[in-house]
Order: structure tokens, then sequence, then C-alpha cells
């Protein structure tokens, strides 16, 4: 058995589930590491839209941490969202917690320097996992550049690829609970606002939308996420799909004629969470935020529950090793409180997003029924 360890944790990747693992962590006294392969700032492909919900986690760690973010450049103060139905009838809503857009770039370093500054986290960048083994007494880590690291608890935060995931607890693709995702940056969209973040249904395509979320400094993220399922079925090319309908979408139609697309479409996937029970933890290990499918399925945000998800690691990993205990059997109780916290709101979503998937008519009815006054907090509430 042994009796040194480099670390007590170490937890792979510096994304928002990551960061906000370490900042929880932050006054536990235990020796913690942070892995990224990345050098950050970082790009991630993703919507930029920061969830009331991400700022609200944050803000129970420290409510200085939340307010600072707002201070970042370039960032967009979210102000109401307009969603427009497959036969062209919008709906505007409000949301109740602020949030904002900003790029990953910008936020996911901000994160990563709140961890810098706030706790003794040893942050290794430019390290990527390749290999772990639960052995006896310990975790071994090996990475990309053969460095061997040992430590007693592992924290998966390393997203939809995970590395964790996939060597402890492998598992095929499963295309009913996955999403892909496209986005590229554009200037100069006609009749697009600062403060306001646009959803477009499509009849063609209803497990899944297109989006126009500002982020600042006359930038606009612009994207198309679809269901797996529906991808592979139809094989449809996202990447040519999303210029096409930014060209046709009969709701958008003229707004793209003079707009400049500032470098390529990118893809990535979101793995959905809700509708199934997936394993989270094992002897000696935990995973957080996509690497755990935590991305809620009608709206398509997982910033929010992987920095949940990462708070909520954290505690687990402060009672084992308070009771120094790190078995499969003690850590499913971190499995009950994802459920508890997160999942069981993901899987209404996602089963709402299954029953509106082959009914635009019902999109369509929704969108007109929350014009009538009283209605609108009901149909909101359903999807949001
Ligand atoms: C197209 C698209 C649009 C989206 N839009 C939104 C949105 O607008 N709002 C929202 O809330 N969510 C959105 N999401 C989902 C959101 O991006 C994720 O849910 C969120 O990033 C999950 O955070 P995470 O920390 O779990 O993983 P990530 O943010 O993916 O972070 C994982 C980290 O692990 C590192 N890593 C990976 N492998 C290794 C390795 N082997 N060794 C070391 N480090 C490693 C990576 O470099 C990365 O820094 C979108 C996703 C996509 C694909």
């Amino acid at each position: 058995m042994p009796t040194s360890f480099d670390y007590d944790i170490a937890i792979i990747g510096a994304g928002p589930a990551g960061t906000a693992c370490a900042l929880a962590l932050r006054h536990s006294g235990l020796r913690v590491a942070l892995l990224d392969k990345a050098r950050f700032p970082r790009d991630k492909v993703c919507g930029d839209a920061i969830p009331g919900h991400a700022l609200k986690a944050l803000r129970q760690l420290d409510p200085a941490f939340a307010e600072g973010l707002w201070q970042l450049q370039p960032l967009d103060a979210v102000r109401q969202s307009r969603l427009v139905a497959p036969n062209g009838g919008s709906l505007w809503m409000r949301w109740k917690l602020p949030s904002f857009n900003s790029p990953r770039e910008t936020f996911d370093a901000a994160l990563l320097n709140l961890v810098r500054q706030h706790s003794a986290t040893e942050i290794l960048e430019n390290t990527a996992l390749k290999n772990l083994q639960i052995e006896a007494g310990q975790v071994r880590l090996t990475t990309t550049a053969g460095t061997e690291i040992a430590c007693q608890l592992v924290i998966g935060c390393d997203g939809a690829n995970s590395v964790v995931r996939r060597q402890l607890l492998p598992a095929p693709l499963d295309r009913a609970h996955h999403c892909a995702g496209v986005r590229a940056y554009f200037e100069n969209i006609k009749g697009a606002e600062d403060g306001l973040t646009e959803y477009f249904f499509t009849k063609d395509y209803l497990q899944g939308y297109l989006w126009i979320f500002p982020v600042g400094q006359g930038r606009y993220n612009v994207g198309l996420g679809m269901l797996s399922e529906t991808v592979a079925k139809h094989k449809v090319d996202l990447k040519q799909v999303m210029p096409k309908l930014l060209a046709r979408h009969p709701a958008l139609a003229g707004r793209f004629d003079n707009a400049r697309q500032l470098g390529t479409i990118q893809g990535f996937g979101l793995p959905l969470g809700g509708g199934r029970t997936v394993p989270m933890s094992g002897a000696r290990f935990l995973l957080c935020g996509d690497a755990a499918s935590l991305i809620d399925p009608i709206q398509g945000h997982g910033i929010d529950t992987a920095m949940q998800s990462g708070i909520l690691a954290a505690a687990q990993a402060l009672a084992a090793f308070e009771k120094q205990d790190f078995s499969a059997g003690f850590m499913l109780q971190y499995d009950a409180q994802v459920a508890h916290k997160i999942s069981r709101k993901l899987a209404k979503s996602y089963r709402l997003m299954r029953f509106l998937s082959n009914k635009p008519w019902l999109v369509n009815a929704g969108v007109r029924l929350a014009r009538v006054p009283g209605l609108k907090p009901w149909v909101q509430k359903a999807i949001g």
C-alpha cells in the first residue's frame, strides 16, 4: 500500500466543471491538481450563453466570483429572448435570473483565473491525460507526455469525449441522448440586437434549433444543434445545412445578406442528460459536466449543470476524505445527489423534447398559446 501521493485529488479538465470543483475545494486543505490538455485562454465550441444558474452556482461559492465575471470583455448582458416557431410566430421571453453571453475563450480563462487567485490548486496546463488505472489505495494517471501522477481520487471533468469516462465506464454512443452542434461567429447581421438571444425552430429539424446569440463588440455566435439520431438517420451535414438555413429560413430572409462570417464553422458533441440513468462514479472516481452527460435536452445548455455537478463532486470528495472511504458504494451518494438536484429536471426536458420532436403544429400552438394573457409563464416554465 503506497504511503504518499503526488496529490490527494486530480481534477481532469479545467472547463466550467473542473474549475467550479477546484473552487469548491479551495478551503479543503487537500492537495489538488487541475490538469488540462490545453493552454488557456482556449476556445471551446459552444453557443457562449452563460446560464443564470451557472452564475448562481458561482455566487453560492462566493458572491464576488460571479460579480467579477460581469466585468468581462467581450460580454453581452441578456435582456430578452425571442423564440421563433416553425410557422414564423414569435414568443418573447424574459428570464428570471440575470445572465450574459461571452465567448468561452474569455469566460473559461476567467474561471481558471479565479482558481489561480483563490486556491492553492496546482494548475497543470498543456497536460493531457492518456491513461488511468484504479489500483488498491490509489489512482495512477499517465499523461500523453509520459508523466506519471498518483492521487487518491480522480474527478473527470474532461468534457464530451472524456478519457476518464471512456476508460472507467465505457459505453457505446447513444444517439438518442446526444446532439451534434456547429457554430460560427458573424458580424453585421441585419436585425440582430445587443441583449437579445434568438432561437429558430424549423419543421424539418425539430429535434434541434438554430440560434443567434450576441457575444459583445458587435459579434454574434450563430449555430445549429440537432439530435444525433436525426443527424445519422437523415445523413445531415450540419456544416452544410446551417448556411442553407441562414439563407432560406423564412424568419431569417435577408438578414445574412451583408453579414460577415469570422472564421470557419466548427462542430462538437453535446451529451444529453435525462431519460436514462448514467453511472457517474465508481471506486476512487467521480464524473462531472459533459463527462457525466448533463446537458439540458431542450435548450442545449450545460455550463450550469457542469458547475453544479463540479460543486457536488467537491462535497462528495470531502466526505470521502473525511471517512477515508473511496469505495464505489460510498461514491454512489454523489450519483444520488446529481439525480436529485440536476437529473430530475433534465428528465422532464428530455420527455418534452421527444414529445415535441415530430409535432411542429404543437410548437406553433405553444407559441400562439403563450400570447394569451396568463399562459406565458406556464409555457416558459415548460421550456426553461
Ligand atoms: C455547439 C454547442 C453549443 C453549446 N451552447 C451552449 C450554451 O450556449 N450554453 C451552455 O450553457 N452550454 C452550451 N453547450 C454545452 C457546453 O459547452 C458544455 O455543457 C460545457 O462546456 C460543459 O463543461 P465541462 O467543464 O463539463 O466540459 P468542457 O467545457 O468541455 O471542458 C472540458 C475540459 O477538459 C479538457 N480536456 C479534455 N480532454 C482532456 C484530457 N484528456 N486531458 C486533460 N484535459 C482534457 C478540455 O481541454 C477542456 O478544457 C454547447 C455545446 C455545444 C457543442
